[in-house]
């Protein structure tokens, strides 16, 4: 495994073992930051982990010990999909060697609060020369230069010289140069764009004469003397350090740390952070943060940059060669953001905001600095996204008008009324398919708000011209339950399609059947396709696609949104979503579409009760599957892996499977289904719990997305405390949907994640909104995107994904500017057009 990734896994552990107290590194895990993110970069480590790290532990200290234990665990996750070495437990000294954070297993019992030696980020710094362990090393893709992915950073009229190698720098030779290319940095102009990861800011620290007892301060000193005094008869121990500004003395007390008392000495220079307390009429700080700081920094009272550095790359060295650098050139870039734009969104120049991102003069013009930065990174974005929109705007989709009769007849032929938001959104898809420009429209509705049939009718309105619709599922069992319901709909007594015109077409269906079904599409006489990926293999095609619908749209990438979109000529585009989108993102990542919300259930529905149980409280949750089934209605067990593997004790669908048949419920009839059955398998399956040919079925998360089988009322989630909220709100919403009361009930793996933050969420809140927004704020909008759509936002360095007013003042000034110029012709915007290229590129905008 990558150094760094070994690392975070030792801190994580440590963090684990400790529950969680954010104190692995001293003064928190963000400090790593400073020189990880350094050292990531030096492995080779992808942007988007780097990122993902950055964003979670800069939040960490935020976070109560449950969401913490979320965090990492979801972090390590993330970074065990990108590299799988670092999921894998180590083969050898698995005791000794740290492993990834497994928040639900018991913490050991011999609690170790001494945080080994080795961890001090302090030590590191303070020991650039140290060799590194790690003898095997892969050849290392260099990292992108910075200035190249910045929006905005270069242009035809950016001076020569920034693209100046950094040996033009004095006292930087070969190296160097070597050492900070690893960085990220090979140009004059990727030094101006290495942004500090923070800073320290001495301008506004208290002097220690004028503390006061409660105050929350920083205050910086050098270290008088340092004590160790054994307590509880010598089985703890204090350490006490006493700490000097020139205008008095502080006194810091630290429970229980010895090694301390080994990392200070006299005439160290410290920076504490804390709460002032007292002890015996005198001021003193119990066990604040603290961390070492350069002597000088002690005189310079502003506001200091801290860059991520390497273990070769000291922080006093390469401020001073940023100082070197960013006072002579900074003022010498040349902005590409027109006056106009600036003066429009109360922006500084560009020159101004790389001094002050660099160095402060204060913390107003510091904000403005990563205002102006913040604002080119949505900027760009918005254009980008805005262009998309104009570009499928520009051509022309064919018109299907519809007269009103028609639609009443066929929403009259529904076994129920449409709701009020359901009916608007069909309102929607027919104004856009009668606008003479292709639709493009995306459908959010939370689990269960009936957008099926509304793809549906959009649908029909189409293929009842004769032209063709392609509909596209996530899984086959979703992907068959929409073929079943499409032709109900659409054939059933006096429909307008026979069945022979309507395909299912999955992975596996037969070859023979393939090829009709393709022969059918090519030549027309089969007018819709309800399938899986299969649809979008390169031998389909059609004669005349017009209506595509992409369901659980989250679950697909790009790619084959385009794929899909290729087979037709400017065909209208219908995607659909459970996953309810909050407005940062509607406007960023979905800027480009068109949004209806179905935000209504159908009439009847009731709430979903949800409950979490403690794991000894099993048999409730089985006699109320009992009095359910005996009632009439179908239950679901779920269970997060198939079978039991090796240490992991989460209860496994296929090992249990057999027990409850045969123990629990010998009477009822069980089916079981995972997803490493046959398609064909699992859709037997499938059809026969929805016939009611079992009574439960027990199943992976295979079931998760849009399965609809409104007759079952109880989901029962073992193991519930791994799965992701949105995960949970998905497999609840596999209940509640038809008229009767249905049960969410939740079995954590351990009675201690019974009060685990997403669980209770979960029993507090039906809402998906609700739960999207919680989702957002703990795990950041990797985990909320597809994969795909999370690499748009994390090219986001200073502007966060979140930042709602900034992305709408972005999105405002982009709008303003396309409706002056659409096509940035102006020779006012020559410059803006030019930057504009060279980030977005051809097609790049494309994110429906
Ligand atoms: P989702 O939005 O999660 O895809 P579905 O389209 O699968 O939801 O619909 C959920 C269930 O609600 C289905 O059984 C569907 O037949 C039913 N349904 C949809 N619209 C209505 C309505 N207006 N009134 C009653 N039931 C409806
Ligand atoms: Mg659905």
């Amino acid at each position: 495994m990558q150094p760094s990734l070994e690392k975070l896994r030792k801190f994580f552990r440590l963090e684990h073992e400790n529950k969680y107290p954010n104190t692995a590194i001293i003064g928190g895990l963000a400090q790593m930051l400073d020189y990880w993110e350094g050292e990531a970069r030096v492995d080779g480590i992808a942007e988007e982990v780097i990122q993902a790290v950055v964003a979670r532990l800069r939040s960490y200290e935020k976070l109560s010990p449950d969401g913490r234990a979320e965090s990492l665990k979801g972090l390590w996750k993330r970074i065990s999909e990108t590299y799988p070495e670092a999921g894998q437990k180590p083969k050898t000294q698995a005791s000794q060697t740290p492993r990834p954070p497994r928040p639900e297993q018991e913490a050991p019992q011999n609690q170790n609060t001494e945080a080994p030696p080795d961890v001090s980020p302090a030590q590191q710094r303070q020991q650039p020369n140290q060799p590194k362990q790690q003898v095997q090393q892969k050849p290392r893709p260099a990292p992108q230069p910075r200035s190249e992915a910045v929006p905005g950073a270069k242009t035809s009229q950016t001076p020569a010289a920034l693209n100046a190698s950094l040996t033009v720098l004095q006292g930087v030779g070969p190296k160097h140069a070597g050492d900070l290319a690893n960085l990220g940095m090979q140009t004059l102009g990727d030094m101006l764009y290495y942004f500090p990861r923070r800073y320290e800011d001495y301008s506004q620290l208290k002097p220690i004469k004028s503390l006061f007892y409660g105050d929350v301060v920083t205050v910086l000193g050098t270290v008088q003397s340092v004590h160790t005094r054994p307590i509880k008869g010598g089985s703890k121990s204090i350490v006490e350090i006493v700490i000097s500004d020139g205008t008095g003395s502080l006194r810091l007390s630290f429970f229980n740390q010895p090694w301390l008392a080994n990392k200070t000495k006299n005439g160290d220079a410290i920076a504490v952070s804390g709460k002032v307390d007292q002890y015996l009429g005198r001021l003193v700080m119990n066990s604040p943060d603290w961390e070492p700081v350069e002597v000088e920094n002690l005189h310079t009272a502003r506001i200091v940059p801290i860059y991520a550095l390497t273990e070769k790359v000291t922080q006093k060295w390469l401020r001073g060669m940023m100082n070197q650098v960013i006072s002579h050139w900074a003022p010498a870039v040349v902005d590409a953001l027109p006056d106009k734009i600036k003066l429009a969104a109360r922006l500084v120049s560009l020159s101004e905001a790389l001094q002050q991102i660099h160095f402060p003069n204060s913390q107003a013009r510091l904000k403005a600095a990563r205002e102006r930065l913040g604002f080119d990174e949505i900027f760009y974005l918005q254009m980008g996204v805005l262009r998309q929109k104009r570009d499928w705007k520009s051509v022309e989709g064919r018109r299907f008008p519809v007269p009103t009769e028609w639609v009443d007849s066929r929403l009259s032929s529904l076994p129920f009324t449409l709701t009020d938001a359901q009916k608007k959104s069909l309102e929607d898809i027919r104004a856009d398919l009668d606008s003479g420009q292709p639709m493009n429209r995306l459908i959010q509705g939370d689990v269960g708000s009936g957008k099926t049939v509304v793809a549906a009718l959009g649908a029909a309105i189409v293929v009842n011209t004769g032209a063709q619709a392609a509909i596209m599922a996530p899984t086959s069992i979703l992907a068959e339950q929409h073929y079943r319901n499409f032709t109900n709909m659409l054939t059933r007594d006096g429909g307008m399609m026979q069945e022979s015109e309507i395909r299912l077409l999955v992975g596996s269906t037969p070859e023979t059947e393939k090829e009709a079904i393709r022969q059918g599409l090519a030549e027309g006489s089969v007018k819709m396709v309800i399938g899986t990926h299969a649809v979008i293999e390169p031998d389909i095609l059609f004669k005349d696609l017009q209506f595509i619908v992409i369901d659980e749209q989250h679950r697909f990438g790009v790619e084959q949104r385009k794929e899909l979109r290729s087979k037709g000529t400017n065909p209208h585009l219908l995607v659909m979503t459970a996953t309810p989108i909050p407005r940062s993102l509607a406007l960023t990542v979905f800027g480009d579409l068109d949004i209806s919300v179905i935000d209504q259930m159908p009439e009847g529905r009731q709430p979903i009760n949800t409950y979490v149980l403690r794991p000894q409280e099993r048999e409730r949750a089985f006699s109320l599957i009992r009095g359910q089934i005996k009632e009439g209605r179908q239950a679901f067990i779920v269970y997060p892996l198939i079978d039991e593997s090796e240490k992991i004790e989460a209860r496994a669908a296929v090992d249990d499977f057999s027990t409850l048949s045969k123990e629990i419920f010998p009477d009822l009839k069980l089916g079981l289904l995972h997803g490493r059955m046959k398609p064909s398998e699992k859709d037997e399956v499938m059809m026969k719990f929805r016939d009611r040919q079992y009574d439960i079925l027990v199943s992976t998360t295979v079931v998760e997305v849009g399965v609809d089988v409104p007759n079952s009322t109880v989901m029962l989630i073992e193991g519930a405390d791994r799965f992701g909220l949105a995960q949970l709100h998905q497999l609840r919403g596999r209940v509640g949907r038809g008229g009767a009361q249905s049960y969410c009930l939740l079995i954590p793996t351990h009675e201690d994640a019974t009060e685990n933050e997403r669980l209770q969420a979960m029993s507090r809140t039906n809402s998906g909104f609700e739960l999207a927004d919680l989702d957002l704020k703990t795990r950041g909008p990797g985990e909320f995107l597809g994969t795909r759509q999370a690499g748009f936002a994390t090219t986001l360095k200073m502007a966060s994904i979140t930042d709602v007013t900034l992305i709408e003042k972005a999105r405002t000034q982009a709008q303003l500017l396309f409706e002056r110029d659409p096509y940035l012709q102006q020779t006012e915007h020559a410059l803006l057009a030019e930057a504009f290229e060279r980030f977005w590129g051809e097609g790049k905008g494309d994110v429906s």
